[in-house]
């Protein structure tokens, strides 16, 4: 039998990266793969693994309403260990900062099974923001045998934290091999409104929102000037695919009762949202993501946020910061909306995260690695 390669995730945004990834495996030659879903997220991480045509081999399904981070994690030890020891695989893949792959880590690690980290190194510097993402990454630092990073930049903060270089490799973001893979595809949109939105050639304004820091006041704060950007810009509509956690919508969806150019829909499925992406004329969110994919399609990108991991775009000129005040945010909007040189300036293509072949090249890694040590 051949080494397996067994990919660990259980959210939406590690499913469409490592999606490329387990793509890739399912290919190669010397190599099997073993999926492994936690089901951390439910629908969303559903949604993403049917449009990449995967059917996970495992589905350890911790979802639980109200879960706290403590117990994700501690249903994600107990119940991967005896899948690690049925399956034995050379080795484990983990994406990112999430709870699910800082546990599924430390799941392998305890069977001396080596951790695989893809998107390895991002650093924000404060290790409550984001929260719990900026601990799960560096945890996932200390123990894996093999970073994968996406750029020179997140390989460098891992060699400041003494990870040793030749355990580093620089592979590019695998988001932007799922980003073409999806994109080109041109996906019609399953409600017929925003099929009507897309042919009506208004400008948008692409909103999405989930972080932990911001929920609660933070939150209400974005609901009002979104409000009132709407009301400001009668002939621009505002799109809103509302997370799922009811903390989000409960924060966010009341101030907008009752505007008119306001659409929330349901988490749109990935080959969906990306092509509203391509449609957006503005995105303002605070995701991790979205600060990856947009640039790539030259979208200018106002991030909720105090601080980024992802200081790449902002450096080439298409990310600003600008944090959740309300003023701020109304303000940089109307800024994009009506100076056309300051829209000029952000909106330029610029790939900093990848060339869409990263997937490829990981799996040539791991050819390397564990090719010929079946366990
Ligand atoms: N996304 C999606 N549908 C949506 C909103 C986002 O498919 O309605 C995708 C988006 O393209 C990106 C990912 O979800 O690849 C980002 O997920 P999220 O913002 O939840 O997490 P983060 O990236 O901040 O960890």
């Amino acid at each position: 039998m051949r080494p397996r390669i067994m990919t660990v995730y259980g959210t939406r945004p590690e499913a469409i990266k490592v999606a490329p990834v387990i793509k890739a495996l399912e290919e190669s030659d010397v190599l099997d793969s073993v999926t492994v879903v936690t089901g951390q997220h439910r629908e969303m991480l559903d949604q993403v693994n049917e449009m990449f045509d995967i059917a996970p081999d495992h589905d350890l399904d911790i979802f639980e309403h109200g879960a706290s981070l403590s117990q994700i994690v501690a249903r994600v030890l107990e119940r991967l260990d005896p899948v690690l020891e049925a399956e034995r695989p050379a080795a484990v893949i983990v994406q990112g900062d999430t709870s699910t792959s800082a546990a599924a880590a430390l799941a392998a690690f305890h069977r001396q099974i080596p951790v695989v980290h893809l998107e390895a190194g991002l650093r924000s510097g404060n290790i409550m923001s984001p929260f719990p993402e900026e601990a799960n990454r560096k945890l996932t630092s200390q123990i894996a045998a093999l970073h994968l990073a996406p750029t020179a930049t997140s390989k460098a903060n891992l060699l400041a934290e003494s990870v040793s270089a030749e355990s580093v490799v620089v592979t590019g973001n695998t988001v932007i091999d799922a980003l073409l893979m999806t994109v080109e595809r041109k996906t019609p949109f399953t409600d017929p409104a925003l099929e009507d939105l897309a042919d009506s050639g208004r400008r948008l304004l692409l909103v999405t929102m989930h972080r932990r820091e911001n929920w609660g006041g933070a939150m209400e704060g974005v609901g009002r000037a979104l409000a009132r950007l709407a009301r400001q810009f009668p002939d621009m509509e505002i799109v809103l695919p509302a997370h799922r956690n009811p903390i989000v919508r409960e924060a966010v969806l009341p101030q907008l009762r009752g505007v008119g150019n306001v659409t929330v829909t349901e988490p749109l499925p990935y080959g969906e949202f990306t092509r509203m992406l391509s449609l957006a004329t503005v995105v303002l969110t605070d995701s991790g993501g979205v600060q990856e994919e947009a640039p790539s399609l030259g979208k200018p990108v106002l991030v909720m946020r105090e601080n980024t991991e992802r200081p790449e775009a902002v450096d080439s000129g298409t990310v600003k910061l600008i944090g959740t005040d309300e003023e701020r945010i109304v303000d940089e909007v109307t800024t994009l909306l009506t100076d056309s040189e300051a829209y000029e300036a952000m909106a330029r293509a610029a790939n900093p995260y990848g060339d869409g072949r990263a997937a490829r090249r990981v799996v040539e890694l791991l050819e390397v690695a564990y090719g010929a040590n079946p366990n």
